[in-house]
Protein backbone atom coordinates (compact mmCIF):
# COMPACT_ATOMS: atom_id res chain seq x y z
CA UNK A 1 0.00 0.00 0.00
CA UNK A 2 1.51 3.48 -1.25
CA UNK A 3 2.10 5.71 2.49
CA UNK A 4 -1.18 7.77 2.54
CA UNK A 5 -2.48 10.08 4.92
CA UNK A 6 -6.23 10.61 5.62
CA UNK A 7 -8.47 12.78 7.38
CA UNK A 8 -11.91 10.71 8.59
CA UNK A 9 -14.83 12.90 9.29
CA UNK A 10 -17.38 10.92 12.02
CA UNK A 11 -21.03 12.71 12.70
CA UNK A 12 -21.60 13.00 16.28
CA UNK A 13 -24.58 11.57 15.05
CA UNK A 14 -22.94 8.13 14.43
CA UNK A 15 -21.62 7.75 17.45
CA UNK A 16 -25.47 8.16 19.17
CA UNK A 17 -26.40 4.53 17.26
CA UNK A 18 -30.05 3.33 18.29
CA UNK A 19 -30.02 5.36 21.36
CA UNK A 20 -30.38 9.07 19.24
CA UNK A 21 -28.24 10.39 22.12
CA UNK A 22 -25.05 10.20 23.40
CA UNK A 23 -22.49 8.10 23.02
CA UNK A 24 -22.76 4.35 22.42
CA UNK A 25 -19.81 2.39 23.14
CA UNK A 26 -20.31 -0.76 20.97
CA UNK A 27 -20.28 1.84 17.93
CA UNK A 28 -17.01 3.48 19.42
CA UNK A 29 -15.15 0.14 19.89
CA UNK A 30 -16.58 -0.69 16.12
CA UNK A 31 -14.92 2.62 14.62
CA UNK A 32 -12.05 1.94 17.04
CA UNK A 33 -11.05 -1.59 15.42
CA UNK A 34 -11.76 0.27 11.83
CA UNK A 35 -9.55 2.66 12.27
CA UNK A 36 -6.85 0.06 13.72
CA UNK A 37 -6.95 -1.70 10.53
CA UNK A 38 -5.74 1.11 8.39
CA UNK A 39 -3.31 2.33 11.85
CA UNK A 40 -2.23 -1.23 11.47
CA UNK A 41 -1.33 -0.79 7.79
CA UNK A 42 0.73 2.42 7.99
CA UNK A 43 -2.01 4.95 7.33
CA UNK A 44 -1.33 8.54 9.27
CA UNK A 45 -4.85 9.09 10.28
CA UNK A 46 -6.57 12.51 11.47
CA UNK A 47 -9.86 11.98 13.23
CA UNK A 48 -13.04 15.26 13.42
CA UNK A 49 -15.98 13.83 15.07
CA UNK A 50 -18.86 16.00 15.21
CA UNK A 51 -20.97 17.22 17.59
CA UNK A 52 -24.61 16.55 16.40
CA UNK A 53 -24.87 14.02 18.76
CA UNK A 54 -25.04 16.43 21.95
CA UNK A 55 -25.87 19.32 20.62
CA UNK A 56 -25.62 21.94 17.67
CA UNK A 57 -25.18 25.54 18.20
CA UNK A 58 -28.51 26.27 15.79
CA UNK A 59 -30.97 24.16 17.64
CA UNK A 60 -29.73 25.19 20.82
CA UNK A 61 -30.47 28.70 19.64
CA UNK A 62 -33.92 27.85 18.20
CA UNK A 63 -36.18 29.39 20.69
CA UNK A 64 -34.05 32.63 21.21
CA UNK A 65 -32.74 32.19 25.17
CA UNK A 66 -29.40 30.62 24.00
CA UNK A 67 -27.64 33.24 21.69
CA UNK A 68 -26.26 31.10 18.16
CA UNK A 69 -22.87 32.00 19.45
CA UNK A 70 -23.40 30.24 22.46
CA UNK A 71 -24.99 27.45 21.14
CA UNK A 72 -21.90 26.91 19.13
CA UNK A 73 -19.37 27.51 21.94
CA UNK A 74 -21.55 24.26 23.49
CA UNK A 75 -21.68 22.49 20.01
CA UNK A 76 -17.65 22.86 19.63
CA UNK A 77 -17.68 21.53 23.54
CA UNK A 78 -19.47 18.39 22.28
CA UNK A 79 -17.15 17.58 19.92
CA UNK A 80 -14.68 17.64 22.74
CA UNK A 81 -16.78 15.13 24.43
CA UNK A 82 -16.93 12.98 21.61
CA UNK A 83 -13.19 13.26 20.84
CA UNK A 84 -12.36 12.21 24.38
CA UNK A 85 -14.46 9.45 24.16
CA UNK A 86 -12.55 7.83 20.73
CA UNK A 87 -9.54 8.80 22.57
CA UNK A 88 -10.29 6.05 25.00
CA UNK A 89 -11.77 4.17 22.93
CA UNK A 90 -8.75 3.75 20.65
CA UNK A 91 -6.29 3.57 23.18
CA UNK A 92 -8.02 0.63 24.79
CA UNK A 93 -6.92 -1.03 21.36
CA UNK A 94 -3.27 -0.14 21.70
CA UNK A 95 -3.28 3.04 19.23
CA UNK A 96 -1.44 6.07 20.28
CA UNK A 97 -3.74 8.56 20.13
CA UNK A 98 -3.32 12.89 21.13
CA UNK A 99 -6.25 15.01 20.72
CA UNK A 100 -6.01 18.82 19.67
CA UNK A 101 -8.52 21.24 20.58
CA UNK A 102 -8.73 23.92 18.55
CA UNK A 103 -9.76 25.75 21.99
CA UNK A 104 -7.04 25.70 24.51
CA UNK A 105 -8.38 23.55 27.32
CA UNK A 106 -5.15 22.70 28.56
CA UNK A 107 -6.15 20.03 31.62
CA UNK A 108 -8.10 18.24 29.17
CA UNK A 109 -6.18 17.51 25.79
CA UNK A 110 -3.76 19.45 23.31
CA UNK A 111 -4.22 22.81 21.86
CA UNK A 112 -4.04 22.80 18.17
CA UNK A 113 -0.71 23.40 16.54
CA UNK A 114 -0.58 22.27 13.19
CA UNK A 115 3.49 21.83 12.99
CA UNK A 116 2.96 19.81 16.28
CA UNK A 117 0.33 17.76 14.71
CA UNK A 118 2.14 16.64 11.78
CA UNK A 119 4.74 15.43 14.31
CA UNK A 120 2.30 13.33 15.92
CA UNK A 121 1.41 11.83 12.51
CA UNK A 122 4.63 11.35 11.75
CA UNK A 123 4.74 8.89 14.71
CA UNK A 124 2.16 6.91 13.59
CA UNK A 125 0.02 8.99 16.73
CA UNK A 126 -4.13 8.93 15.29
CA UNK A 127 -4.33 12.51 15.77
CA UNK A 128 -8.21 13.92 16.76
CA UNK A 129 -9.00 17.35 15.84
CA UNK A 130 -11.93 18.82 18.46
CA UNK A 131 -13.49 21.80 18.47
CA UNK A 132 -14.10 22.35 15.10
CA UNK A 133 -12.64 25.37 13.64
CA UNK A 134 -13.10 27.02 17.32
CA UNK A 135 -14.81 29.81 15.83
CA UNK A 136 -19.15 29.87 15.40
CA UNK A 137 -20.65 29.53 12.25
CA UNK A 138 -18.80 27.00 11.35
CA UNK A 139 -19.89 23.10 11.42
CA UNK A 140 -17.25 19.89 11.68
CA UNK A 141 -17.44 19.24 7.84
CA UNK A 142 -15.82 22.32 7.13
CA UNK A 143 -13.36 22.07 10.43
CA UNK A 144 -12.54 18.87 8.61
CA UNK A 145 -11.88 20.04 5.41
CA UNK A 146 -9.69 22.77 7.05
CA UNK A 147 -7.30 20.61 8.95
CA UNK A 148 -7.35 18.14 6.17
CA UNK A 149 -5.40 20.43 3.91
CA UNK A 150 -3.68 21.66 6.74
CA UNK A 151 -2.20 18.39 7.09
CA UNK A 152 -1.69 17.53 3.45
CA UNK A 153 -3.87 14.57 3.85
CA UNK A 154 -4.49 12.95 0.63
CA UNK A 155 -8.01 12.28 0.25
CA UNK A 156 -10.98 13.43 3.17
CA UNK A 157 -13.38 10.11 4.12
CA UNK A 158 -16.68 11.59 5.20
CA UNK A 159 -17.97 8.37 7.30
CA UNK A 160 -21.23 8.03 6.52
CA UNK A 161 -24.65 5.54 7.10
CA UNK A 162 -24.84 4.84 3.50
CA UNK A 163 -22.24 3.54 0.66
CA UNK A 164 -22.05 6.78 -1.32
CA UNK A 165 -23.65 9.89 -3.10
CA UNK A 166 -27.22 9.30 -4.46
CA UNK A 167 -28.98 10.78 -7.06
CA UNK A 168 -32.27 10.92 -5.00
CA UNK A 169 -32.83 9.32 -1.44
CA UNK A 170 -31.61 5.36 -1.43
CA UNK A 171 -34.31 4.84 2.00
CA UNK A 172 -37.58 6.08 -0.48
CA UNK A 173 -36.83 5.36 -4.35
CA UNK A 174 -35.77 2.11 -5.09
CA UNK A 175 -34.43 3.46 -8.62
CA UNK A 176 -31.91 6.06 -7.15
CA UNK A 177 -28.02 5.76 -8.41
CA UNK A 178 -24.97 5.73 -6.97
CA UNK A 179 -22.20 8.36 -8.31
CA UNK A 180 -19.23 6.40 -8.48
CA UNK A 181 -17.27 9.93 -8.93
CA UNK A 182 -19.24 13.83 -9.20
CA UNK A 183 -17.54 17.25 -9.34
CA UNK A 184 -17.26 19.45 -6.47
CA UNK A 185 -20.02 21.79 -9.08
CA UNK A 186 -22.24 19.24 -9.00
CA UNK A 187 -22.45 18.87 -5.52
CA UNK A 188 -22.72 22.55 -4.69
CA UNK A 189 -25.21 23.13 -7.87
CA UNK A 190 -27.37 20.40 -7.16
CA UNK A 191 -27.51 21.22 -3.41
CA UNK A 192 -26.43 17.58 -2.89
CA UNK A 193 -25.03 17.60 0.35
CA UNK A 194 -21.79 15.39 0.98
CA UNK A 195 -20.94 18.09 3.57
CA UNK A 196 -21.99 21.74 4.06
CA UNK A 197 -21.18 23.97 0.92
CA UNK A 198 -18.23 26.24 3.06
CA UNK A 199 -16.51 22.69 3.74
CA UNK A 200 -17.18 21.84 -0.66
CA UNK A 201 -15.67 24.58 -1.42
CA UNK A 202 -12.94 24.90 0.41
CA UNK A 203 -12.19 21.23 -0.46
CA UNK A 204 -12.82 21.80 -4.49
CA UNK A 205 -10.25 25.24 -3.97
CA UNK A 206 -7.74 22.96 -2.95
CA UNK A 207 -8.23 19.66 -4.61
CA UNK A 208 -9.11 17.61 -2.01
CA UNK A 209 -10.99 14.39 -3.10
CA UNK A 210 -13.72 13.77 -0.48
CA UNK A 211 -14.81 9.97 -0.08
CA UNK A 212 -17.98 9.32 1.23
CA UNK A 213 -18.34 5.64 2.38
CA UNK A 214 -20.42 3.39 5.01
CA UNK A 215 -18.39 3.34 7.86
CA UNK A 216 -20.17 0.48 9.47
CA UNK A 217 -19.88 -1.74 6.66
CA UNK A 218 -16.24 -3.66 8.61
CA UNK A 219 -13.10 -3.50 6.09
CA UNK A 220 -15.02 -0.71 3.90
CA UNK A 221 -12.50 1.95 5.38
CA UNK A 222 -9.00 -0.56 4.78
CA UNK A 223 -10.56 -1.13 1.09
CA UNK A 224 -10.29 2.14 0.28
CA UNK A 225 -7.04 2.36 1.47
CA UNK A 226 -6.05 -0.60 -0.87
CA UNK A 227 -7.66 1.71 -3.56
CA UNK A 228 -10.27 -0.03 -4.16
CA UNK A 229 -13.60 2.27 -4.44
CA UNK A 230 -16.19 -0.11 -5.49
CA UNK A 231 -18.43 1.04 -2.43
CA UNK A 232 -18.24 4.77 -2.14
CA UNK A 233 -18.59 7.87 -4.39
CA UNK A 234 -15.81 10.11 -4.91
CA UNK A 235 -16.23 14.01 -5.07
CA UNK A 236 -13.22 15.54 -7.36
CA UNK A 237 -12.73 18.11 -10.52
N1 LIG B 1 -19.39 24.19 15.66
C1 LIG B 1 -18.95 25.50 15.56
N2 LIG B 1 -17.82 25.77 14.85
C2 LIG B 1 -17.09 24.81 14.24
C3 LIG B 1 -17.56 23.47 14.31
C4 LIG B 1 -18.70 23.18 15.03
O1 LIG B 1 -19.58 26.42 16.10
O2 LIG B 1 -16.06 25.12 13.63
C5 LIG B 1 -20.57 23.89 16.49
C6 LIG B 1 -21.88 24.10 15.77
O3 LIG B 1 -22.83 24.58 16.71
C7 LIG B 1 -22.25 22.70 15.33
C8 LIG B 1 -21.76 21.88 16.50
O4 LIG B 1 -20.55 22.52 16.88
O5 LIG B 1 -23.63 22.53 15.13
C9 LIG B 1 -21.54 20.42 16.25
O6 LIG B 1 -20.91 20.23 15.01
P1 LIG B 1 -21.66 19.61 13.73
O7 LIG B 1 -23.06 20.14 13.67
O8 LIG B 1 -20.79 19.87 12.56
O9 LIG B 1 -21.67 18.08 14.12
P2 LIG B 1 -22.18 16.80 13.29
O10 LIG B 1 -23.40 17.21 12.51
O11 LIG B 1 -21.08 16.39 12.37
O12 LIG B 1 -22.46 15.78 14.34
Amino acid sequence: MKKKRVLIKFSGEALAGEQGFGIDTHILKFIANEIKTISNAGVEIGIVIGGGNIIRGVSAAKDGIIKRTSGDHMGMLSTVINSIAMQEALESCGISVRVQSAIAMEAFCETYIMRRAQRHLEKNRVVIFAAGTGNPFFTTDTAAVLRAIEISADMIIKATKVDGVYDKDPAKFSDAKRYDTLSYETALQDNIKVMDDTAIALAKDNKLPIIVCNMFKEGNILKIMNDDFSNCSIVKN
